[in-house]
């Protein structure tokens, strides 16, 4: 049953933490946003495989492309042999790249996971550079391989790892503004102090061998960076000779409303990683980068599992499906109208201090409105306001994760094929789930 599963798990499986962990269903059927639970009931699901979901679960087309596979005898494993599984992939993958990088491009699969891919882009950018320093950004999550971790800001349940030559980076979150002013004046702000800190002779930072940034921070409570910020921080690492990382793991395949997350601002990186969605359900990770970059000799990066067959199929359907059927263009602008509904939701509860995000990746910060503002004008986090918002959404058949520095940011990254329908029943269940845990 269910409930004897819900147990067994609980008492065999370690509580570090993990997504959805804590949420009391045993899913044993899915379709598209739909989740059904052992005992019967369904849910809309707004965690989307954190967020590697882009057309729900189980999409005919996906579902398709691995029977196709399945069937037509072709091997599952094959190391990194070349397959016209991954041929098509690898074709398929090249036509969502900026222009610039396309021509020039060069991919390494790394897979399965996309903290594997943050790995290899560290490894091969300090392998291109000959350093080893890294910028990186407050609040931001690369992975859980010490690496990754490493170039990660922290959460109270997972506190930064101190690693030498990691320079973390205030990331311009306009609610909890690390400058103390908004917007453009932040973006200004911070590219001044970027420039600064790395020309400084007495700044202390060790010349980097990479910047790594996410386009929009997603387990760091859904944090759009200004297309003006990113543009800042391409010049000064272009002028520097620098390599621009973008961890487009969660940001990719159309969620913020472009394909890649960093197109809204028109920057090419050297070096973009990218996983969850582009394996269309199943583990892929790869990084795409410049061919200037591709210093790798024979044997400098291997791996058992890089060839998931299954995975690059799903994922070519995948990656076809969204652009045939414009859905980051949708993703766009269903997330803008969601968007718009939150604020106004946010008008009427106190306890939303802030709503933000781009396309389908959206965040709902809840915060406690008795307490004072501090000198920014923030009210501070309400964690716990924000579990029982996670509990009563659930209770309401919605399913919602958590993120954000102090975990009070309800995240949203519903699937790109949700309907109209479904987004007004998110946001009405939502609504509720707020309602019922203020009183
Ligand atoms: N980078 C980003 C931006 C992510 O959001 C995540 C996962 N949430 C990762 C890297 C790590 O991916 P994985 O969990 O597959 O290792």
């Amino acid at each position: 049953s269910g409930e004897g599963i819900l147990r067994r798990q609980a008492a065999r499986e370690s509580a570090a933490r993990t997504y959805a962990r804590s949420l009391p269903i045993v899913p044993v059927r899915a379709r598209g946003m739909t989740v059904e639970g052992a005992d019967g009931r369904r849910y809309l699901d707004c965690l989307s495989g954190a967020g590697s979901l882009a057309l729900g679960h189980n999409h005919p087309v996906a579902l398709e492309a691995i029977r196709s596979v399945l069937d037509s005898g072709a091997p599952l494993h094959v190391l990194d042999l070349a397959t016209p599984v991954k041929d098509a992939f690898t074709t398929a993958l090249f036509e969502t790249l900026p222009p610039a990088l396309a021509d020039r491009a060069k991919v390494q699969f790394c897979g399965p996971a996309g903290t594997d891919a943050v790995e290899a882009a560290l490894k091969l950018t300090r392998a291109a550079t000959g350093r080893h320093g890294l910028l990186a950004f407050s609040g931001a999550y690369h992975g859980m391989t010490d690496g990754a971790h490493a170039a990660s800001g922290g959460t109270p349940a997972r506190p930064p790892a101190a690693v030498p030559g990691v320079t973390r980076l205030p990331y311009p979150y306009d609610y909890r503004c690390p400058f103390g002013v908004g917007g453009r004046q932040a973006a200004e702000l911070s590219a001044r102090l970027t420039a600064n800190l790395l020309d400084d002779p007495a700044g202390g930072v060790e010349p980097p061998a990479a910047m790594l940034v996410e386009p929009v921070q997603g387990e760091g409570g859904v944090v759009p960076a200004p297309d003006e910020w990113l543009r800042r921080m391409r010049e000064i690492t272009a002028a520097r000779g620098i390599p621009l990382v973008a961890d487009e793991v969660q940001t990719g395949v159309g969620r913020t409303g472009a394909f890649w997350g960093t197109d809204h601002s028109g920057v090419v990186p050297d070096v973009m990683v990218m996983s969850k969605a582009i394996g269309g359900s199943l583990p892929l990770a790869v990084i795409v980068y410049r061919d200037d970059l591709d210093v790798w000799e024979p044997g400098a990066h291997a791996g058992t599992f890089r060839g998931n067959q299954l995975a690059m199929a799903a994922g070519t359907a995948t990656l076809r499906y969204v652009t045939a059927n414009r859905l980051a263009e949708r993703a766009g602008a269903v997330g803008a109208v969601m968007l718009t509904r939150l604020r106004s939701l946010a008008a009427h509860h106190s306890c939303v201090g802030d709503v933000r995000g781009r396309g389908l990746m959206i965040g709902v910060e809840l915060v406690d409105a008795e307490a004072e503002r501090d000198e920014y004008g923030a009210l501070p986090a309400a964690p716990g306001l924000a579990a029982a918002v996670r509990a009563e959404a659930l209770r309401r058949g919605l399913i919602v994760e958590l993120g954000g520095r102090h975990g009070a940011v309800v995240r949203l990254l519903p699937p790109l094929t949700i309907t109209d329908e479904q987004a007004e029943a998110v946001l009405d269940r939502l609504a509720d789930a707020i309602d019922a845990a203020e009183r």
